[in-house]
């Protein structure tokens, strides 16, 4: 009878996919704001056998927007700040509002805390742009004349 109830009320269908597309309990949960206990509970008295770990690493790796990738970038940047300083004027532009420069990752080795340029937001945000649409040896050139 408690499997008919929980049956009808959530998507669990929904639910599963998410999470076997690399999603964790807790944001599936968050997602149909359940709790993640609840989640567990839906997924184990529906009989659902959750996916095994490796998935997820699989998932990780495929995915640039993952979520661990992203905390990797702002421990790099957190780690340029504190070796470098932290930027005060736009490499590019020159406006001085410190509140809005930021070290701009330039290669792409983000461990790398010398290969990071001072830009305020708004040219950081060009200079991504840019380099998205440059063709790779335009890019390699310029990119080893800047920092
Ligand atoms: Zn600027």
């Amino acid at each position: 009878m408690g499997n008919q109830y929980y049956k009808t009320n959530y998507p669990l269908k929904k639910m599963q996919e998410l999470y076997e597309q690399g999603y964790t309990q807790q944001e599936v949960a968050d997602i149909f704001k359940v709790s993640q206990k609840h989640l567990s509970f839906l997924f184990s008295s529906s009989g659902y056998i959750s996916r095994k770990p490796m998935n997820r690493n699989q998932v990780g790796i495929n995915n640039p927007n993952w979520k661990g990738n992203n905390i990797c970038y702002h421990q790099f940047h957190r780690r340029v700040e504190k070796k470098r300083g932290k930027p005060k004027r736009c490499s590019k532009c020159g406006k001085t509002p410190y509140f809005s420069c930021q070290w701009a990752n330039i290669k792409g080795n983000y461990q790398d805390i010398y290969d990071y340029t001072r830009l305020c937001k708004k040219c950081h945000k060009n200079f991504d742009e840019w380099k998205l649409k440059q063709p790779k040896i335009v890019l390699w050139i310029v990119l080893n004349f800047m920092s």
